[in-house]
């Protein structure tokens, strides 16, 4: 279904050749009329779903009244969101801009900002990770310094060094005088859907603490109840220092933030960081929508019913199927099947004729990230598609039933 379609736009993505109208729930249908269950969420950006009642009813009613101001002037909604993320997680301050990039852009500013104003003028230089990803501008190209990202686009921004992800004495061993902050995903999602261990993530904060450095966290893709908390960080029960969030936080309506303590945003002072668009009212009314649903009780139980039944169903097939799944991963509702003797691509260009939307990741993964509004009844179809999706692309399940 990739095909080379003669077309006006670049070619830089490989796209499915098929478009969709409309969509419900956990459902969306494409121009024909034909339904599909998705559980991808346009890469874990529709967590409500499609059409949310009080996510359309909110759009719509701020459409009528204002669009775009920019920010020479308040933004009553953008000021109402920076006070709730504030007041329900680690962050004294908000910066809201218009994509994930935009976040990690601000995360990456905000870090040199603070050590160059307190006279530290070398010490500006980010640890990141192998196979991570932090957007395609070009300092979060040079940030993640994958091949495939890089090649073509030198020369890259300078100030960033990696190592292994999950080894604490290589990081330790990669940190001078002139290192400034660590950057990682707690689950690499374009990776392949690797999470880092609690102890790791725990290790790191350890070492900012002793090396005085910040400790940035990309959550653009496991943020927002996608894990099952708020933020993944949670999980191993430490607190950053700043912190990129996008993808779920607009429900798909396109927004992002960067949130930060008081301490770590101390250098973001007037005139140093801006954004036309960032922060505007449609953005922000539908921001603090979302927020509604997210912070409703029980809203997050559910994602952990849920993901747990999945990661259940999920194993069961692995363990069924050695020849077909070589690993489930993730955390969550953000769910990475590692497949063995399968093309990951062709998984989910066949699942997309079965009726299941899915994503590719890295490692020959499949990624599973379905809407956090998803139900067990939803869980039992897909699994059905994607069971009958493997078998049709397996050599040896067409042996052994064919
Ligand atoms: C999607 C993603 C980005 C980039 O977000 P854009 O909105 O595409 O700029 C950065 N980091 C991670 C972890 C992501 O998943």
């Amino acid at each position: 279904m990739e095909g080379d379609v003669t077309s006006a736009l670049m070619s830089v993505y490989r796209q499915a050749d098929v478009a969709f109208e409309y969509g419900k729930g956990m459902e969306i249908f494409d121009v024909s009329g034909r339904r599909y269950l998705d559980f991808n969420a346009g890469i874990a950006v529709s967590c409500l779903g499609h059409a949310h009642p009080h996510l359309v009813k909110t759009l719509q009613e701020q459409a009528a009244k204002l669009w775009h101001t920019s920010n020479l002037y308040r933004i009553p909604h953008q000021d109402r969101l920076a006070d709730r993320f504030v007041a329900h997680t680690f962050a004294d301050k908000c910066f809201f801009v218009n994509s994930g990039v935009e976040a990690i852009e601000c995360a990456i500013k905000t870090v040199r900002k603070y050590f160059y104003d307190q006279g530290k003028h070398d010490k500006n230089r980010i640890i990141t990770l192998n196979s991570s990803f932090h957007g395609r501008s070009l300092a979060a190209i040079s940030a993640a310094g994958q091949e495939k990202l890089v090649t073509g686009f030198a020369p890259l921004l300078s100030g960033f060094d990696r190592v292994e992800p999950n080894d604490l004495a290589a990081m330790e061993s990669a940190i001078t005088a002139q290192t400034a902050a660590i950057l990682v995903e707690p689950i690499q999602g374009e990776g392949g859907i690797r999470p880092l261990s609690d102890a790791y993530m725990q290790g790191l904060r350890a070492l900012c603490d002793k090396h005085d450095l910040l400790l940035v966290l990309d959550e653009i893709q496991t943020g927002m109840g996608r894990t099952g908390k708020m933020f993944a960080f949670e999980w191993s029960g430490i607190t950053p220092d700043v912190v990129a969030l996008a993808k779920g936080i607009g429900g798909g309506f396109p927004f992002g933030a960067c949130l930060a303590t008081e301490r770590a945003a101390s250098g973001m002072t007037p005139g140093s960081h801006g954004t036309t668009y960032g922060g505007n009212p449609l953005a922000m009314a539908v921001g603090n929508a979302v927020l509604d649903e997210l912070l409703k009780p029980g809203f997050l139980e559910h994602v952990n019913e849920i993901a747990a039944y999945l990661h259940e169903r999920l194993n069961d097939f692995a363990e069924r199927h050695h020849n077909i799944v070589e690993a489930v991963r993730g955390k969550g509702l953000m769910v990475g099947v590692k497949l063995r003797g399968i093309d990951s691509r062709e998984a989910v260009a066949a699942s997309l004729k079965n009726g299941l939307l899915i994503a590719p990741a890295g490692e020959n993964v499949i990624r599973i990230l379905p809407p956090l509004i998803v139900e067990r009844s939803h869980v039992d179809e897909a699994l059905i598609l994607l069971e009958k999706t493997l078998y049709e692309l397996s050599p040896i399940e067409q042996e052994n039933t064919g």
